[in-house]
């Protein structure tokens, strides 16, 4: 199999990995892949059957009926499908962004999507975002990053986008929801919100999109072709 090169992103939600990777992987050619979105089709798929997400047992009991797929489609967009259904759009709530967190403290939630991550990386060129890429998911990436941003800033964005998307919004509620997330990703004993020994750190606080992407364009050219 030809060498495919990877590029992780990781970092607290908000910080702008989406906006950026998506930005990167088209300028590269690359596949990008959200692995939020698998942790919140996990979630959506439990909700759905009215499980908690700090429940365990049935946690357990029910991922075994729960396949999750990706497809691309011919924008490079991805798209999330359970068992058969596309759910991309119906995963992108406040509430499922929660309960994505619960759900992914879980080994047995980690360990089933653990590989369907490694093998996109395989086959494709990937620019991958996250938690927990640099760390666990392909810890020889060939460029790491660690994007971060204040919590203001981060909540502010968020604010910023829901009233773009014309829905309510509150900006202490999110930054409350914020913080939580944080705390969840960074604590929980499996595969924490850390960052790795040899990723290279971007605080986006004071940059806009294009700077972000030049900056990340220039610490990857060191290690791949751009
Ligand atoms: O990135 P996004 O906000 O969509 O992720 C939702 C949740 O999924 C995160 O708060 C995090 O708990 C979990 N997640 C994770 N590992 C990843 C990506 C996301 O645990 N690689």
């Amino acid at each position: 199999m030809a060498k495919t090169y990877s590029i992780a992103i990781d970092g607290p939600a908000g910080a702008g990995k989406s906006t950026i990777a998506k930005r990167l992987a088209k300028e590269l050619g690359y596949y990008y892949v959200d692995t939020g979105a698998i942790y919140r089709t996990v979630a959506y798929f439990l909700d759905l059957w009215g499980v908690s997400p700090k429940d365990i047992d049935n946690v357990n009991r029910y991922i075994d009926e729960l396949t999750v797929g990706i497809e691309y489609d011919e924008d490079g967009l991805q798209h999330m499908i359970m068992n058969g259904m596309d759910v991309t759009g119906e995963i992108r709530t406040q509430d499922i962004s929660q309960k994505a967190s619960l759900v992914s403290a879980h080994p047995c939630v980690r360990e089933m999507l653990l590989d369907m991550q490694r093998d996109v990386a395989k086959a494709h060129n990937v620019i991958m975002d996250g938690r927990d890429i640099g760390t666990v998911v392909l810890p020889k990436a060939d460029v790491k990053i660690f994007l971060t941003a204040d919590p203001e800033v981060r909540a502010k964005r968020r604010y910023d986008e829901l009233i773009a998307k014309g829905q309510k919004a509150n900006f202490e509620t999110i930054l409350k929801e914020i913080k939580q997330r944080d705390y969840q990703d960074t604590h929980r004993e499996i595969a924490p919100l850390k960052m790795a020994r040899d990723s290279v750190k971007v605080d986006t606080s004071n940059l806009d999109i294009d700077q972000v992407v030049a900056e990340i364009k220039a610490i990857a050219g060191k290690k791949i072709p751009v």
